[in-house]
């Protein structure tokens, strides 16, 4: 598994075997089967409710750290981005591809 992928696609959260873990990517509908960060496999169930009584299960630790590495990581690559508008403004720099299409 590689998190350290600018273009990581995300996670979400799923009531499981009394316990919350997460898988990658985004919302998937019910009934597929997904593996969970921790290896758990699991099948993708939404709970009826404001507020189901799952949704309150406690999350998985190997889950909870692979998901905060992954808020780590955008949150690097967000900084990074922004940084990298600001020199291009700071240098009167335009992206290439306006250069390419002058032509
Ligand atoms: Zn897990």
């Amino acid at each position: 598994m590689n998190v350290t992928d600018p273009a990581w696609p995300g996670y979400m959260w799923q009531p499981w075997g009394e316990r919350r873990h997460a898988y990658r990517g985004g919302r998937r509908p019910d009934g597929e089967n997904v593996v969970a960060f921790c290896g758990t496999p699991l099948t993708t169930t939404s709970y009826p409710g404001d507020n189901p009584p799952e949704w309150q299960w406690p999350e998985c630790s190997a889950c909870a750290e692979t998901v905060s590495e992954i808020a780590d990581r955008r949150a690097l690559v967000e900084r990074r981005r922004r940084h990298e508008i600001e020199d291009l403004h700071a240098y009167g720099g335009q992206p290439l591809t306006r250069h390419t299409r002058r032509a």
